[in-house]
């Protein structure tokens, strides 16, 4: 069996977990990044197939009503909906590949329930720096601000059933956080061939 290991992680919207996770992948080798499919509208600069796969309501719906479903979970957030497709997840971590699951509060808790994820948030410093970050990005429009504030207020209530919490203050700091994190995990004991102590390996 594979000791490939799933990462979920999740943080309200405009928090920098895009950019975090940019900066972490680009100097980590063996880890790949789980491509969602969403409705929602692509943003200037994102790309099909790279950022999200792009679907219509349709298409998604047919994949989330598929026996068994195609997706591993799926949820709707700030009206759109967003979901992670099964089929990939399994063939990455089949491979030996860890994979990284950026998904929201409702879909990180069906994936605990699913499988053994290592949960990890990434916290803003304080609501209004959110609100700051959000609106400095320039992407979404003041009810969507409001909307994407709200849902970061909900989403924070449940940061208790992660295993990790970063907070994004510094840049830096928080991309070293989410990097030794990840090689933490990769070093546990119990990730050796058979799940048994190192030492049993001589
Ligand atoms: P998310 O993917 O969580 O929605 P982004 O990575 O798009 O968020 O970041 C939102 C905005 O905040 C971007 O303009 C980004 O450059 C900025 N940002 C990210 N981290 C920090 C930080 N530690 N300090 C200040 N600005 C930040
Ligand atoms: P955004 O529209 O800003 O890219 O993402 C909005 C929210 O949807 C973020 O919290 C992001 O983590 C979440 N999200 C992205 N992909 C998925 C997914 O496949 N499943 C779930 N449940 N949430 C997702």
């Amino acid at each position: 069996m594979s000791d490939a290991i799933l990462f979920v992680l999740s943080a309200p919207s405009g928090c920098g977990k895009t950019t975090i996770l940019r900066k972490v992948m680009a100097g980590l080798p063996g880890l790949v990044f789980s491509v969602s499919h969403t409705t929602r509208q692509p943003r200037p600069g994102e790309e099909n197939g790279r950022d999200y796969h792009f679907v219509g309501r349709e298409e998604f719906l047919s994949m989330r009503e598929a026996t068994p479903s195609g997706f591993l979970e799926w949820a709707e957030v700030h009206n759109n909906l967003y979901g992670t497709g099964r089929a990939e997840v399994e063939r990455q971590l089949r491979a030996g590949r860890d994979i990284i699951l950026d998904i929201d509060v409702q879909g990180a808790l069906q994936v605990q329930e699913a499988a053994a994820p290592v949960m990890i948030f990434i916290a803003p410093p304080s609501l209004a720096e959110l609100e700051t970050r959000l609106r400095r990005r320039g992407t979404e429009g003041e009810e969507t601000i409001r909307l994407r504030l709200d849902n970061a207020r909900q989403e924070l209530r449940f940061t208790d059933r992660y295993d990790y919490l970063i907070i994004n203050d510094r840049l830096e700091e928080a991309v070293d956080g989410l990097r030794s994190i990840i090689i933490a995990e990769r070093c546990r004991r119990r990730r050796s061939p058979a799940g048994l102590p190192v030492s049993a390996a001589f």
